[in-house]
């Protein structure tokens, strides 16, 4: 049993600079608890000054501790150590489940080994990838020789905190990087406890440093500043246009973005057994109350299976239980807070008023105080302007459209905006390989939906869900940036 009691729990709400806790500086933001809406701490924002004090130091130790310049092996080695003690750590699991949407079911059978695998990975990458050395025409020799750039800042979002952290630390600490790394302002926990392992691990204080805060403060600072040579952010669209443009201005700087999603369930006839269809549907849109980049929102499904998948669907829809995220038995995520609540709210109003149909939820569940937990949601849309079809809504609302050839499937299939994810359903390798190539997505799944853990496949976005990849050897690459040498003899 892994349930806990919220409020034995100290909160560790600081920041974590040159591997010191770093309490009480700063203006103070109350963070909720997801589940029950409580006050679950104050938290004080890291203004220009405080993240320019992370980002010098960690500038200094990068060198002087030799984590730059060390063998990467012994990178490596630090990070397989991190990776076992996050592994092995109840508290990172409770912080992760009080402080987010995650059930500690969850955390525990699949965020924290997750994480772990991410860090374990790269601790493999450290040594395995180098350089080049390049036929010239003109000289003796050419080389092309990796190095790390320096610091990193790394912005992550609210809901996925220690993944996303560690798929922004993990490679860019075994290419040799220091990290300042802003984890969201409503999930502030978690990250802290993280780093602190990091140090026991054997990784140099300074080395990976948290500061706290809101994006127009601290994160805008951390993009800025002349020491962060380049910026790793997941987040929002929005965010991450505005984050490009900060980069661009301050330093003309790389950044990587994985951004937001309105991923498509391209459902054929021929797709095999309909209750195996109906869950992968199920899981790809009410993983973590539909509060993943990479939800597949959009069901598009030919009209042959469309009435047997609905109403399988409709009956798994209709068992679903709210709870809160530390107790055990709990196995689904609350809204992050009232104010995302309201936004699915207010897109499915505006959904229905423009002539869709709620087939199942529609509304929260009642009784969940003020946890904001939203029912399953189907709706059957009428075209593909509905708001509910353009919108990326974070939360668990599947709209459905139905198609009667497979050149109407594929074009519903593409968004204006996005090009995260796809999934394809049908026992036809021609059909799937072919849809393969005709939607726009930066990864497509055929007869699944999800990764589940696997890190040597990469993940980014096309169009505006993003730039760049994170997991796989890309990320590792992205942390280094090349040198071209060219040598007579
Ligand atoms: P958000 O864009 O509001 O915030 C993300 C982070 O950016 C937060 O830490 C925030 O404080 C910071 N931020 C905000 N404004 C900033 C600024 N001007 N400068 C610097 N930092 C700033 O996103 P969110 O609501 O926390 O997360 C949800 C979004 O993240 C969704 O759109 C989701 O699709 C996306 N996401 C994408 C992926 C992916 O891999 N593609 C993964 C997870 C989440």
């Amino acid at each position: 049993m892994h349930s806990f009691d919220p409020d034995k729990i100290t909160l560790p709400s600081g920041h974590f600079i040159n591997g010191q806790h770093l309490t009480g500086k700063g203006t103070a933001l109350t963070v909720n608890r997801p589940s029950d809406g409580l006050r679950a701490a104050e938290l004080f924002e890291a203004d220009a000054a405080l993240v320019d004090d992370a980002v010098t130091n960690a500038d200094r130790a990068v060198r002087d501790s030799g984590w730059s310049s060390c063998p990467p092996r012994q990178r490596g080695a630090v990070l397989k150590r991190w990776a076992d003690l996050i592994a092995a750590d109840p508290l990172l699991a409770q912080l992760e489940s009080l402080g987010s949407t995650r059930p500690i079911y969850d955390v525990v059978n699949h965020e924290i080994p997750f994480t772990a695998e991410a860090i374990r990975f790269y601790a493999e990458c450290a040594d395995k990838y180098s350089g080049d050395v390049l036929p010239t025409r003109d000289a003796s020799l050419g080389m092309l020789v990796p190095e790390p750039y320096g610091v990193i800042g790394a912005i992550t979002p609210w809901n996925f905190p220690l993944s996303m952290a560690s798929w922004k630390c993990g490679p860019a600490l075994a290419a040799g990087n220091a990290v300042v790394l802003k984890p969201s302002e409503l999930t502030p926990f978690s990250t802290v406890r993280m780093a602190e392992l990091a140090i026991q691990a054997g990784l140099p204080a300074g080395v990976l440093n948290i500061v706290q805060g809101g994006g127009a403060v601290t994160g805008s600072s951390l993009v800025a500043h002349p020491l962060v040579r380049k910026v790793s952010f997941t987040g929002s669209t929005a965010t991450g246009a505005r984050i490009m443009s900060d980069a661009a201005f301050n330093g003309m700087k790389p950044v990587t973005l994985e951004l937001g999603g309105k991923s498509p369930q391209l459902v054929f006839d021929d797709c095999g057994d309909i209750d195996e269809v109906a869950g992968r549907i199920l899981r790809g849109f009410t993983a973590n109350g539909g509060q993943a980049c990479v939800a597949g929102t959009r069901l598009i499904v030919q009209r042959g299976v469309h009435d047997a998948l609905i109403s399988k669907l409709i009956e798994l829809c209709r068992g679903f239980r709210a709870g809160v995220t530390w107790h055990d038995s709990s196995r689904y995520a609350p809204m992050i807070d009232r104010r995302q609540a309201e936004k699915v709210a207010s897109v499915v109003s505006s959904a229905r008023q423009q002539g869709a149909e709620v087939l199942v939820g529609g509304e929260r569940f009642a009784d969940t105080g003020e946890g904001y937990f939203w029912q399953p949601t189907l709706l059957a849309v009428n075209g593909s302007d509905n708001p509910a079809v353009q919108e990326e809504i974070f939360g668990p609302v599947l709209t459905v459209q139905i198609f009667d050839d497979e050149a109407q499937g594929l074009a519903l299939a593409s968004h204006p905006t996005y090009g995260l994810c796809a999934g394809v359903h049908t026992k036809n390798i021609d059909r799937a390989l072919r849809a393969m190539r005709g939607i726009a997505a930066g990864t497509v799944w055929i007869n699944r939906y999800g990764r589940s853990g696997d890190f040597i496949i990469p993940t980014g976005g096309f169009h505006g869900s993003g730039i760049g990849k994170d997991l796989g050897r890309q990320a590792f690459e992205a942390c280094q940036r090349y040198k071209s040498v060219l040598i007579d003899f």
